[in-house]
C-alpha cells in the first residue's frame, strides 16, 4: 500500500491510497485502504492521515480518522500518530499484535509517523526530500 498526503500553498490538503490489498486475499475482499477513516482521512483546515498494515484489523480502529480528530484538538501530527498507535495497541492484547503504520500531515505542514513495524516513509517539501526513513520515528511497540 502506498499512502500519499499532499498540501498545497493555499492550504488545501488531500490524501490518496493505492493498494493491491492483502496477500492471498479472498476475491471481493475490501481492505482498509479505500475505507474513509481507516486507510485514509482528510479534513479541510485540519490535516490528513493514512494508515496501512493488517487491514482487517485496522478497520476495527479507524486510525486515520482518529489521528485527524486529535490534530483537530490541537495535537501535532507526531503526537497524534503516537497517541493513536498507543491506544490501538493498548486496546489489543499483546498476543494480538498486528502490523500498522500511520502517517499524518497538518495544514501547517508538520508531519508525523508511527508504526508497530519497520515502515518506510518520505517527507518532501517544495520538491525536495526533507526526511526519509525506513524506521518509524517513534515505534510504539516492540513485540519482543
Ligand atoms: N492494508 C492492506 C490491506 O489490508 C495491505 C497492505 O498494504 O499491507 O488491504
Amino acid at each position: 500500500t502506498l499512502g500519499l498526503i499532499a498540501l498545497d500553498s493555499m492550504g488545501n490538503i488531500t490524501v490518496g491510497v493505492s493498494s493491491s490489498g492483502a496477500p492471498f486475499k479472498s476475491p471481493g475482499r475490501v481492505g482498509d485502504s479505500p475505507l474513509p477513516g481507516c486507510g485514509l482521512y482528510a479534513e479541510h483546515k485540519v490535516g490528513a492521515a493514512a494508515a496501512t498494515g493488517d487491514g482487517d484489523k485496522i478497520m476495527c480502529h479507524c486510525p486515520s480518522f482518529h489521528a485527524v480528530q486529535l490534530m483537530k484538538k490541537g495535537l501535532s501530527p507526531q503526537d497524534a500518530c503516537h497517541n493513536v498507535l498507543d491506544g490501538t495497541i493498548r486496546r489489543t492484547a499483546p498476543d494480538r499484535f498486528f502490523e500498522i503504520g500511520l502517517i499524518a500531515l497538518n495544514v501547517k505542514g508538520e508531519v508525523g509517523a508511527a508504526s508497530s513495524v519497520e515502515f518506510p516513509y518520505t517527507f518532501w517539501s517544495q520538491g525536495k526530500v526533507v526526511e526519509t526513513s525506513t524506521q518509524p520515528p517513534h515505534s510504539i511497540l516492540t513485540n519482543a
